[in-house]
């Protein structure tokens, strides 16, 4: 066996052609009896060429998915340090429970009497989250992080609408994530960039000089896109509500704050979570994702319907909320994350609170056992990401992007890089709750083999990955004129 601690990829590497390419004409991978009813013959105009599909065996087309299956990386393959992604472990019982055929079998139209369990489960799913955040008014219908941040925007219009004055212009820090400004420029706001501080913070002041009163609020999000917390977030609440805006935070990586800070306490009105991050259920394959919206009392008569209600010990749906945004999505969103976010909750009750403080331990002990490594430009306490650059490895012309393919050879999946936009070839890096000693120490040493490369061999380094099957790419052509055989 190796000694090796870090987990590279060589040995073993698959080559699959198409399926189309495999196979022989009249091989199949079943048999079927004797036929005992006489022919039918096919009438003329339903007669047509024969679609050109390969024919194969069994193991034939088993091994072509497996292998298939093999060239992708996963959070169940290794360790995958994705910033602002928090690719956790997603504990398999959530997915049994998931699958279970009272929920996985429940129809949408089925009556509001037959779809009791359901209904209970979201209604006790969002008082969850309200306790996790603080903040008691939730709805579970948008079905991703951006959706949630829209609906959130939603309600930052409607709110300054029924206030009598409509507002133009939303508050986004220099750090924020795409959507923000995307999802603000949606709802027929203009998004006005505000200026993190030389600690990778926004400053009270700062925020209170371009808040007006034609400004609907702060878009924020806490922990920031550097991993590191907003102090001054409840002065800044301050000087946005003195002039009658909004906060909405951005609670997408929610996996530092826990059972640890109460959102609501801090000055934030509206909040998103993204239960396909930090509450355990599988992506990065494009969904289903869930994104629930949390909002203090005074805004609950604007989220969307139908909302669910209690009466007595039994659930309903009800539309009778005239403020309301309206529908978002069809029915009440994606059911299937909920029961898994429903079910990683339960199983860990006030633990919620240790994942919390062991993704953030993970995320600052990789921090100090790599900065000797890589350039780190925040040098404080980091929530549960930190963010290096290349500065270290600039001399020997070496980029971020070298070092991200450099490490596909150790075995690793890359940080996210290039973001966030305001630091020079960033580096993201989230280890998350779920990592161990061992495989935090050795994506240490996986990092710094990279760096030991960059100094003595950068030319070979600007070839990586090189073990994997397919090498380095031209990224522009890979995305302009993509090769689907590989
Ligand atoms: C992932 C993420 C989003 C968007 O979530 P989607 O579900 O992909 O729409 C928004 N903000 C932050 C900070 C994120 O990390």
């Amino acid at each position: 066996m190796s000694q090796d601690p870090t987990p590279g990829t060589t040995g073993l590497v698959m080559d699959e052609p198409l399926i189309f390419e495999r196979g022989q004409k009249g091989r199949s991978g079943f048999s079927m009896p004797a036929r005992d009813v006489p022919a039918l013959e096919v009438p003329d105009e339903l007669k047509g060429e024969d679609p050109d599909l390969p024919d194969l065996s069994e193991i034939e087309v088993v091994r072509h998915y497996t292998r298939l299956s093999q060239y992708n990386f996963g959070v169940d393959s290794g360790t995958y340090p994705l910033g602002s992604c928090t690719m956790k472990y997603n504990p398999k019982i959530n997915e049994k429970l998931a699958g279970l055929p009272g929920f996985a079998s429940a129809h949408p139209l089925a009556p509001q009497s037959l779809s009791q369990g359901a209904l209970r489960l979201m209604f006790e799913l969002q008082d969850f989250l309200g306790e996790i955040t603080g903040l008691r008014g939730v709805s579970l219908q948008p079905a991703a992080g951006a959706h949630g941040e829209y609906a959130g925007m939603r309600i930052f219009h409607a709110w300054h609408r029924k206030k009598g004055k409509q507002r133009h212009k939303v508050l986004i820090p220099d750090t924020a994530h795409g959507t923000n400004p995307a999802s603000a420029a949606l709802c027929g706001f203009r998004a006005v960039p505000v200026e993190s501080n030389e600690q990778g913070i926004l400053s009270a002041e700062g925020v209170a000089r371009l808040m007006d009163e034609d400004t609907a609020g702060l878009m924020v999000t806490n922990p920031n896109t550097l991993g590191l917390f907003e102090e001054n977030i409840k002065e800044i609440a301050g000087a946005v509500h003195a002039k009658g805006g909004l906060i909405y935070c951005d609670g997408a990586n929610f996996n530092a704050l826990m059972g640890i800070v109460d959102m609501e306490a801090t000055g934030v009105d509206i909040l998103h979570l993204n239960l396909h991050k930090t509450f355990a259920t599988p992506h990065g394959g494009g969904g289903p994702g869930s994104g629930p919206i949390c909002v203090t009392r005074e805004l609950e008569p604007f989220l969307p319907i139908p909302r669910i209600v209690r009466e007595n010990d039994s659930f309903a749906l009800s539309e009778d909320y005239p403020d309301s945004l309206g529908r978002l999505h069809s029915f009440y969103g994606n059911f299937g994350v909920m029961i898994k976010a429903y079910a990683y909750i339960l199983s860990l009750g006030p633990l919620l609170k240790s994942v919390s403080q062991t993704a953030v331990l993970n995320a600052n002990y990789l921090k100090e056992r790599l900065k000797k490594t890589l350039h780190l430009p925040y040098d404080r306490p980091c929530m549960h990401e930190c963010v290096f650059t290349d500065k270290f490895q600039q001399e020997f012309g070496i980029s971020t992007l070298d070092i991200a393919k450099g490490l596909i050879d150790q075995g690793y999946h890359p940080p996210t890089i290039y973001f966030p936009l305001v630091v020079q070839g960033a580096m993201m890096v989230e280890p998350t709750e779920s990592e161990t000693r061992e495989d935090l120490d050795s994506l240490v040493l996986a990092f710094e083999r990279v760096a030991e490369q960059a100094r003595e061999d950068p030319d070979k380094l600007h070839q990586a990955p090189v073990k994997t099957k397919v090498k380095r790419l031209d990224e522009t052509l890979a995305a302009r004129k993509p090769c689907l055989t590989g």
